[in-house]
């Protein structure tokens, strides 16, 4: 039982490192895009068709990425709520300084957010695809 929850704890923390290092979901080596870094701003989508390393095709079906607005919603909200929370908050100019700090922050966040919005969403895929091999 106890060396089921070290491995459970292992993959769990292997396959976090996996999703914020942009890397292969199924073996973890090639990079998910062709330049690496959360924040990249050219060419910030650009992938490669299949993994450097095992040769997963990254794209399963087309159209596959639009699924992956379900998971970089998550985190617009994440990274916005406490400047929407400080607009409800705050008077007068506290208001617009709520604003542009939000405005800020998604620019500045924009390539993080959808970087890690499709390597949420491809990680999930191949795990319940794979989930014979967890
Ligand atoms: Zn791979």
């Amino acid at each position: 039982m106890e060396a089921l929850f070290v491995y459970n704890k292992m993959f769990i923390q292997m396959g976090f490192k996996a999703v914020f290092g942009l890397k292969c979901p199924r073996c973890k080596k090639g990079d998910l895009f062709n330049k690496n870094g959360l924040i990249v701003y050219s060419d910030m989508l650009g992938m490669p068709e299949r993994c450097s390393s095992c040769e997963l095709k990254y794209e399963l079906e087309p159209g596959f990425w639009l699924g992956a607005l379900w998971t970089s919603y998550p985190l617009v909200i994440l990274l916005e709520m406490p400047f929407l929370i400080s607009a409800l908050i705050l008077d007068g100019v506290g208001v617009w300084i709520s604003f542009i700090g939000l405005v800020l922050a998604f620019l500045i966040a924009w390539p993080l957010l959808l970087r890690l919005g499709r390597s949420f969403w491809i990680h999930v895929n191949i795990r319940a695809e794979n989930e014979d091999l967890m």
